[in-house]
């Protein structure tokens, strides 16, 4: 066990400072002080921190720490607080550590007995949580899932029987995969696609993942999911004949058994394959 009274010390401190994501007016009075005040500023990208702080008339000198040479980069900021000097993390926006550089950088500081301080600020996931719609307790932030398909589609399986909200980041020219994914291995779930947000052409779009489907082709800018969790209940309310018998009444109807699956799939929330496992079983 490790005690640490973060104003109570003189040991020296690694500060963690969240920025705007978006609007830069919500750049924090207290994140401005630590960041002039601090030794060394160590940034995920120099090109984007640099303009930010000469926004803010900050001089203090800046670092890179990349996610790609995190351990090396750690020795030298760990060297840095060895000689007594203070240093501020940032990122590219929102929180270091999240979809971000820092993880081994705040594990190896505080093995070493300093200080971690975290400067708050926006975050996107919270942002995009709280006016989603959906339970914002329990929840989960997945950040990106792979962009290998495969990979993809594995770790949506392992999220596909989890009840509480889930959180994803994703990049414009993937989501339109990334939903498609989603519809197929988690049903046709209520979700909320928040783009741009804080921004001029910020935007929430509220509904089940097959309604975003359609228009998310034109969705530009950065974005979150908020997904829906498993609604056990709703499923157990429907026994693995009452599915079959759903699905037979859409194919005496002139339906394909694979157009029947898909209707049941997306008017029960559940997914396809969950569908036609239990119809083909
Ligand atoms: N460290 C950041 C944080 O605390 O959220 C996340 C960095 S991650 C590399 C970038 C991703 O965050 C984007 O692809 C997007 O999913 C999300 N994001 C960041 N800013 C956003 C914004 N203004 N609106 C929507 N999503 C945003």
């Amino acid at each position: 066990m490790k005690s640490q009274k973060s104003f109570q010390n003189s040991a020296p401190t690694l500060y963690l400072v969240a920025t705007p994501i978006g609007n830069l007016q919500e750049m924090t009075p207290r994140a401005i002080e630590v960041l002039k005040e601090v030794d060394v500023i160590a940034a995920e990208d120099t090109r984007n921190t640099i303009p930010l702080l000469r926004h803010f008339d900050i001089s203090t000198r800046v670092i890179a720490h990349h996610m790609h040479n995190e351990k090396k980069s750690s020795d030298g900021l760990l060297e840095l607080l060895d000689s007594g000097k203070s240093i501020a993390l940032v990122s590219d926006a929102g929180y270091p550590l999240i979809s971000d550089p820092g993880q081994v950088l705040v594990n190896r500081v505080i093995d070493a007995g300093y200080n971690v301080v975290t400067i708050n600020g926006p975050s996107a996931m919270i942002t995009a949580l709280v006016a989603s719609g959906l339970q914002t307790q329990p929840f989960t932030f997945v950040g990106f899932l792979s962009a290998q398909e495969k990979e993809c589609r594995k770790q949506l399986e392992y999220w596909k029987e989890h009840e509480e909200t889930l959180i994803f980041y994703e990049a414009p020219h993937r989501i339109e995969k990334m939903l498609k994914n989603c519809l197929d291995i988690l049903g046709d779930r209520r979700m909320c696609l928040a783009r741009e947000l804080t921004k001029r052409f910020e935007e929430y779009l509220r509904g089940n993942i097959s309604e975003i489907l359609e228009v998310v082709s034109e969705c530009k800018g950065e974005m979150v999911i908020v997904m829906e969790g498993y609604k056990k209940e709703e499923r157990e309310r429907l026994s693995t004949m009452e599915l079959i018998q759903i699905v037979d009444q859409y194919i005496e109807q002139g339906m394909s058994a694979t157009d029947a699956i898909k209707r049941t799939a997306k008017e029960y929330g559940i997914s396809k394959n969950e569908v036609y496992r239990n119809y083909f079983s």
